[in-house]
C-alpha cells in the first residue's frame, strides 16, 4: 500500500525526469548535452539588488515573521510598480498580496477559490502547475485550446454552455508560457467582458509581463476598465529579474479573491523573509534597466534560434516574449519523437509541447536560456540533422 494519498498519487508522473535520465545517459558517453528544457533564465540577478539583501539582511528587525499578507515596503512598491508602468491604482492594503513566488500563490488559489466539483477554465497548452493544483482542490477543468490561427487566444463561442454555467475561474497567460504567445490589451477587453457575461473570475499569470522583445510592451488586464471586479494578475521577479531562486512574487487586483487567497495562506505559511521582499521592492521601483539589459541578451539569442530553426524549413513565429520559441515540429513527426531525435541525434534537449496539453501537441518548446555561443552550435548541429529529408 502507498503511503501517498490518492490525490497526490494519481498526480501526472514528471515528465522531464526521463529525458534527465537520456542527458546523463549521453553525458556519460561524453556526448555534450545542450538543454533548452528548462524554464528558468540563466542570467545572474543584478547586483543592486542582491546589495540590497545583504543591507536588508544585517538587520535585526528583518529576522522576524513577516506580516501574513506581505510587508508594506513589498506591497507599496507593487502598487508603484503597477502606478508607474501601467497607470494602475492599487490599494496596497487590500489590492495587493505578497507570494512565496507566484508558482505558490497560482497554486494555493485553487484551494482559496475552488469547492470540490467546481468547474475552471485553462489554456491548453498551460502552465502545468495550473492543472495539478486544479486535482488537488478536488476541482475539474475545461481546456481551452489555443491555436496558432487565433493567436493562441481561447475562442469563447466554442465553449459548452454547461461548461459555462459551472465555471468560477478562467485561467490566462500572456506573455505566454509555452507558446510565447502575446496580445494586446483587446484581447483582455474581450476576456473582462466574457467573464462579466458568465460571472466568472479571471485569473491573469503575468510571469513573463516584462520580458518582451522589439519594443513591445506587454499590457496588465488590470488595465481594462472595471477589470478588478473580475480579474486578478499574478506577477513573479523570476523571469524579469532572474530570481527564481529567491522566492518572490504577488498577485493584485480583486479584494475579493486576494482575501480569500490570504486567508488560506495565513494558515499554511509566514510569507517570505523580510529582507528578500525588502530587496524585491528596490528592483520593482527600480528604472527597469537591467530588465532592458536582460531582454537585449534574449532577443539576441532568440534571432539566432529563429533563423537557424527556418534555416532547416522549420516553421516558427518569432516571439514579442518570454524565454521560449514555441516550433511546429517538422514532417511526420510528433512532439515527443521529434524531441527525442533531438536529444538523440542531436544532443540537444527541448521539451515536447505534448507535455503542455493535448492541443500542445505539433509542438516543441526551446527555451532560450544558454549562451549565444551555445547557440551558434544548436544551429550547426541542427544543419547536420538534415531535417529536410523528414519532409519527403
Ligand atoms: C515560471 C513561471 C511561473 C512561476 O514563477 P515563480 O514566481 O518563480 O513561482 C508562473 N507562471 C508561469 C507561466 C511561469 O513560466
Amino acid at each position: 500500500m502507498s503511503i501517498a494519498s490518492k490525490k497526490v498519487d494519481s498526480l501526472p508522473p514528471y515528465l522531464f525526469a526521463k529525458f534527465q535520465e537520456k542527458k546523463e545517459e549521453l553525458q556519460a558517453k561524453g556526448v555534450d548535452v545542450i538543454d533548452l528544457g528548462i524554464g528558468a533564465p540563466d542570467l545572474p540577478t543584478p547586483n543592486f539588488v542582491i546589495d540590497a539583501l545583504i543591507e536588508e539582511a544585517k538587520k535585526s528587525e528583518n529576522h522576524r515573521y513577516s506580516p501574513y499578507d506581505g510587508c508594506s515596503e513589498f506591497k507599496e512598491a507593487v502598487a508603484t510598480f503597477y502606478k508607474n508602468y501601467y497607470d494602475v491604482t492599487l490599494d496596497p492594503e487590500t489590492e495587493v498580496l505578497t507570494l512565496i513566488g507566484s508558482k505558490e500563490g497560482l497554486a494555493h488559489l485553487m484551494q482559496a477559490v475552488l469547492d470540490s466539483g467546481d468547474q475552471v477554465l485553462l489554456p491548453d497548452p498551460g502552465y502545468p502547475v495550473y492543472s495539478t493544483a486544479v486535482h488537488l482542490a478536488e476541482a475539474k477543468y475545461y481546456p481551452l485550446p489555443l491555436e496558432r490561427a487565433n493567436g493562441y487566444v481561447p475562442c469563447y463561442d466554442e465553449i459548452p454552455d454547461e461548461v459555462i454555467e459551472q465555471a468560477k475561474l478562467m485561467l490566462l497567460n500572456y506573455p505566454g508560457n509555452p507558446t510565447a504567445a502575446t496580445v494586446d490589451s483587446a484581447v483582455f477587453e474581450q476576456a473582462i467582458s466574457f467573464a462579466k457575461e458568465n460571472n466568472l473570475m479571471i485569473a491573469h499569470d503575468s510571469a513573463y509581463n516584462l520580458v518582451t522583445f522589439d519594443g513591445y510592451k506587454a499590457p496588465s488586464i488590470l488595465q481594462v476598465p472595471g477589470a478588478k471586479n473580475y480579474a486578478v494578475e499574478f506577477g513573479s521577479l523570476s523571469k524579469s529579474f532572474n530570481m527564481t531562486g529567491w522566492r518572490i512574487g504577488y498577485v493584485v487586483g480583486n479584494k475579493d479573491v486576494i482575501k480569500a487567497l490570504s486567508v488560506l495562506k495565513s494558515n499554511l505559511d509566514s510569507s517570505q523573509f523580510l529582507a528578500i521582499q525588502k530587496a524585491a521592492a528596490t528592483a520593482l521601483t527600480s528604472d527597469l534597466s537591467t530588465v532592458q539589459e536582460h531582454n537585449a541578451v534574449f532577443e539576441k539569442r532568440r534571432d539566432i534560434l529563429v533563423k537557424a530553426l527556418r534555416k532547416i524549413h522549420i516553421d516558427v513565429d518569432s516571439p514579442k516574449g518570454t524565454i521560449f520559441v514555441w516550433a511546429k515540429v517538422p514532417g511526420h513527426f510528433t512532439s515527443l519523437s521529434f524531441a527525442n531525435l533531438l536529444l538523440e541525434k542531436a544532443g540537444i534537449i527541448v521539451t515536447p509541447g505534448s507535455a503542455f496539453g493535448p492541443t500542445g501537441e505539433g509542438y516543441v518548446r526551446i527555451a532560450l536560456t544558454v549562451s549565444v555561443e551555445k547557440f551558434a552550435e544548436v544551429t550547426r548541429r541542427l544543419e547536420k540533422l538534415h531535417i529536410e529529408e523528414a519532409f519527403n
